[in-house]
């Protein structure tokens, strides 16, 4: 079974095609294109790829087309993207500016381009479906909460890997199977005491710590929309809300300036003054530049805080998970993010943490009793996990 996994960006197309047959998924082919201007011509040179790399002899060989969709109002889970899903994508539009009307346009483009082939979304909520009800409200009114201003939670796919995997590196299948199946059965799946308890940290352009019990998500730092939580690049993270109408009624912003302020101007960007990229900033800072220290420092700070909460909520620890783009490659920022945590049982390696670098590896010291570890990103394998599942259930689209 031949899935396509599509990740879509305002003006770039990259893709992975798997061979999901039998509950193992096999990569055959990624490539992708950047700065695009002609999106359908770009779907038509994807498909010439995979014909020419002979995996396809057209787009009826495959069974469908994932995509690690955001949110949608009052949708979630992994779903047919027929034109309802799609219109409450863009009923959603103003939350994830950077992600929504992208996916909007290229899943319409894909349907016009190949109508016969079922087009399937993993939302980046879905993980987040069984979290406790205080993880997921604000002290907002019912009318606000029932209108769907309420913690969501996002990278859903990348923290849901990030369960899976740990649990086995962790020697327990019994917890990856639960992790595995949650889709399925919503974590109905046995397990045995104790309970494992990971915290997962996304770090990259966008970043995002979770809770995961058993393999099962407890709660995210990204909230109702993807400006929450941590800084990004160059969105804002936790923000005061009575900050936006201050902003607006002392600094003479419109609403529309402010939003796009916080979610292109602000971050990691806003705070350096330098770049929306961590190698930029940390080169800013290491030559003297006070700005550029003061992001990293913040992006630090507000990393542990989250760390805190879920140390607590989770009641101790047994790993700590680093992935994405500066999880995976920024050994000083790793350490400085899990800097002093022996009294809870955590020490690093230095050396184990210098070495990992975009590959998978612990860097906890031996002997350590919570593990650290760190486990590159595979979101386009959750995705073409989960259709080929979606596909199997039976709830086949159209
Ligand atoms: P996105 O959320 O856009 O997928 P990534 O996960 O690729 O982003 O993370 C992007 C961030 O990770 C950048 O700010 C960059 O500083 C950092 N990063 C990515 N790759 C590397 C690398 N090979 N070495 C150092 N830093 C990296």
């Amino acid at each position: 079974m031949k899935i396509l996994v599509a990740n879509l960006g305002s003006t770039s197309l990259k893709w992975r095609l798997f061979d999901a047959a039998g509950g193992s998924e096999r990569l055959l082919h990624k490539g992708g294109f950047e700065r695009v201007t002609d999106y359908p011509r770009a779907i038509d040179d994807c498909l010439a790829q995979l014909r020419e790399a002979g995996h396809i002899r057209s787009e009826a060989d495959l069974a469908a087309v994932g995509f690690k969709t955001v949110i949608a109002r009052g949708v979630s889970g992994c779903v047919a993207l027929d034109e309802a899903v799609v219109r409450a994508m863009e009923d959603y539009s103003a939350l994830a500016p950077a992600h929504n009307p992208a996916y909007i346009t290229g899943v319409r483009l894909f349907a016009a381009r190949m109508p016969s082939v079922p087009l399937v979304g993993l939302f980046e909520t879905a993980f987040y479906q069984w979290i406790p009800e205080a993880a997921q409200r604000y002290a907002v009114p019912e009318s606000w909460h029932a209108a769907g201003i309420r913690r969501w939670g996002f990278h859903g796919a990348s923290h849901k890997f990030v369960a899976e995997r740990s649990a086995e590196l962790l020697g327990r299948e019994d917890v990856a199977e639960r992790a595995r199946r949650l889709y399925v059965d919503g974590g109905a799946s046995p397990v045995r005491d104790p309970a494992l308890r990971v915290i997962s940290l996304h770090l990259g352009g966008s970043s995002s710590i979770t809770g995961i019990r058993n393999g099962v998500a407890i709660g995210n730092s990204l909230g109702m929309s993807p400006q929450s939580g941590l800084p990004h690049n160059n969105r804002v993270g936790d923000l005061d809300s009575f900050a936006v109408p201050y902003a607006v009624r002392a600094l003479g912003l419109s609403i529309d300036e402010v939003e796009r302020q916080l979610c292109k101007e602000s971050g990691l960007k806003g705070v350096s003054g330098v770049s929306n990229d961590i190698r930029d900033i940390d080169a800013a800072a290491i030559s003297g530049n006070a700005a550029a220290a003061r992001a990293l420092d913040l992006f630090v700070h507000e990393a542990r805080r989250w760390i805190g909460a879920y140390l607590v909520e989770l009641g101790g620890l047994d790993a700590l998970v680093f992935t994405a783009g500066i999880g995976e490659n920024r050994a000083e920022l790793r350490s400085r993010i899990a800097a002093g945590l022996e009294g809870f049982g955590l020490k690093l390696d230095a050396a184990r943490n210098d070495t990992v670098r975009g590959a998978e590896g612990e860097i906890s010291a031996a002997g350590s009793p919570v593990k650290a570890w760190v486990i590159p990103a595979n979101e386009e394998l959750v995705v073409a996990r989960e259709v080929q599942r979606f596909l199997q259930s039976g709830r086949r689209p159209g």
